[in-house]
Order: C-alpha cells, then structure tokens, then sequence
C-alpha cells in the first residue's frame, strides 16, 4: 500500500500527513521521454491502468488511516500531476475533494503539479470544495536558473512558466508550494548552495510554502549513472542545514519544509554517514514539523565531518575532485 502517515507541519502547527500516492498513469513527460534527469517516480506506475472509480476508492480507504488524528494534512501524489486530465478527470478530482472536505480533522489539503497544466478553472472548483482548508498547489520549480533547469534537470518548463502558474493559483484562491531541488548535476557543493539561495530569494515572492528536496539517487536516471562513475555526489547534509538555516531567517513567516529522503545513506543527502547523519536527519525533520530552528543549531557530528565540509564548499570542488572516503 502506497500511503501512509508520519508527523509533519500542519498549516503551520505540528500535526499528521496522510501521504497517498495515486497509482495514476504517471507523468507526462516520462511518456513522451522527457522525464526530469533525476526522477524514476513514474516508472513506479502500475502496468494495469487504473479505473478513476478504483482510484477513488484507493483514497477512500486510505483516507480512513487519518481518521484517528486530530490534525491532518492529506498530500496527494500521483507521480506526475493530479491537475493533469490524462491522469484523473476533472470529476475525479472534485470528488476527491469532496470525500477529503467531509473529514473535519484535515485542515490542509496539497496536490502537485506541473506549471504548464495549472488552470484556473482547476484550481478554482477544488480551492471552492476545499472551503477554509490551506490548499496548497505543489509546483516542481528545482531551480530559478532556466539553464540549470534545462541542461541539469531537462525540467522542460522556464522560471516564467513558474510564474504565471502560481499567479493563476493564487487568483484561483489556493497557496503555492515550491519544490526547489538541492542540489542539481554538474554543480560544486558551492554552486548548489549558492542556486538553492537565489532561487528562494527570486521566487520568494510567487510562494507561500517552500520545499527543499536534497537530491536521493534513484535507480534508472541520468544521476543515478552520474553517481555511479562518482561524478555526482548528493548533496552533503550540512548543506541541507546550512540552506534551511538562512532560508527560515531569511523568509520571516513562511514555511521552509524538508523531508530528507534517506539521510545517511549513499544516495540519499550525507555528511560522512552512520548513526551521526541519521540524528542530523532527524533534527531536519524536527525543524520541518515545528519550524524551530533551534533544531538546526548543530555544529558538528563528532566525526570532524564539518570541517570537511567546508573545505569543500570553500574550495568549490567539483563532485569528481573528492577522494572515496568523502563521496
Ligand atoms: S520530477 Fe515531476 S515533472 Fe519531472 S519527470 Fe518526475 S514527476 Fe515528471
């Protein structure tokens, strides 16, 4: 079963996430072949292709997995975009909502979507069932840098598409969340922090939510076959402290979220790995639920891990540069 609960930010509190992902059709662009460089979510979709009455169903019962909790978030993923009619008709999805809004627990509501199929209209009748529930639209940005967008993540959409997808969200009466990804190919350590922080800074003003998303490396991707020659590297978990620290000082008020999909790990974000990382992940995880970034004051792990990290963030060494014991 793909969905499950976890602690998490609700609308700004700690409270629980309901994470459902839909086994739709999957994303567009990998059916075209023009998936995102670093993505393998739509290989995850099923050979059988569902029925829209079997994927209501599907979010029926695990709806019914958050009934206990006081204070739900249901986040909707369906490896690809829940605005896209190829993968859920616009029915489908007002009766998602509908069965959602019956439950008077959930008080935030996220869907994802690529920029190009936001529609007013869309957004518009879910934000209306929606009612006084924080929905929020999910848009996979990765970076304000379009060259980076196009040659690291073949993301295939412009920081003005970006743009006008959260304008449209916005007057169609829901939040923007946006995913920025930490930290894309050919990049330092350096470069990747410095991208992370000017693409905050640049769509700043389009989000209500960020999401910061340290790289994991999954199977079957241009990154994973980049990792493989150790020509990339995820990204180093003090840079993911590092990034969220300024970005929470520097954007009084809004919600910096962060799930560090296997922290410690290989592929995952990791200083030098262990039990030490996967304590750091935990404090990144802290930090996401209750937005205290108290839980980012870490100096070190006791392992010296630290200073070899800013060795290589103040040397701006290239993935390919770093000895085995540092990858
Ligand atoms: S990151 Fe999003 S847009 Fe890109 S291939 Fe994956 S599901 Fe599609």
């Amino acid at each position: 079963m793909t969905y499950w609960t976890a602690e998490d930010n609700v609308a700004g509190k700690p409270g629980r996430a309901l994470f459902v992902i839909l086994p739709t059709i999957g994303c567009y662009r990998y059916r075209i072949g023009k998936a995102c460089y670093m993505c393998a979510y739509p290989t995850a979709a099923p050979a059988r292709k569902w029925s829209q009455k079997e994927l209501l169903e599907y979010l029926q019962k695990a709806l019914q997995t958050a009934a206990g909790y006081e204070r739900v978030a249901v986040r909707i993923f369906t490896s690809g975009s829940f605005l896209d009619d190829s993968e859920l008709r616009p029915e489908t999805r007002r009766e998602m909502f509908r069965l959602i809004s019956r439950m008077e627990n959930v008080r935030e509501i996220v869907v994802e979507s690529r920029s190009e199929l936001v529609r007013y209209e869309a957004v518009r009748e879910l934000a209306e069932i929606a009612g006084d529930r924080h929905f929020e639209v999910a848009i996979g940005l990765e970076t304000a840098n379009d060259d980076v967008a196009d040659v690291a993540i073949n993301k295939g959409n412009t920081f003005a598409d970006f743009v006008r997808a959260a304008d449209t969200v916005h007057s169609a009466g829901a939040y923007v969340k946006t995913y920025l990804l930490l930290k894309p190919a050919f990049m330092s350590e350096m470069n990747a922090i410095e991208d992370v922080k000017a693409s905050i800074i640049k769509a700043e003003p389009y989000t209500d939510t960020f999401s910061i998303n340290p790289t994991n490396v999954q199977r079957g991707t241009l990154y994973e076959r980049l990792w493989e020659k150790r020509e990339y590297r995820p990204p180093w978990l003090w840079s993911v402290v590092e990034v969220l620290r300024w970005a929470k000082e520097e954007l009084d008020g809004k919600r910096v979220l962060c799930d560090p999909v296997g922290a410690g790990s290989k592929r995952g974000p990791h200083n030098v790995g262990g039990e030490e990382d996967r304590a750091i992940g935990r404090a990144i995880k802290a930090f996401s639920t209750t937005q205290d970034v108290d839980h980012l004051r870490i100096e070190d792990d006791g392992k010296g891990s630290r200073r070899v990290w800013e060795y290589v963030v103040d040397r701006g060494l290239l993935d390919w540069q770093l000895g085995e014991d540092w990858f």
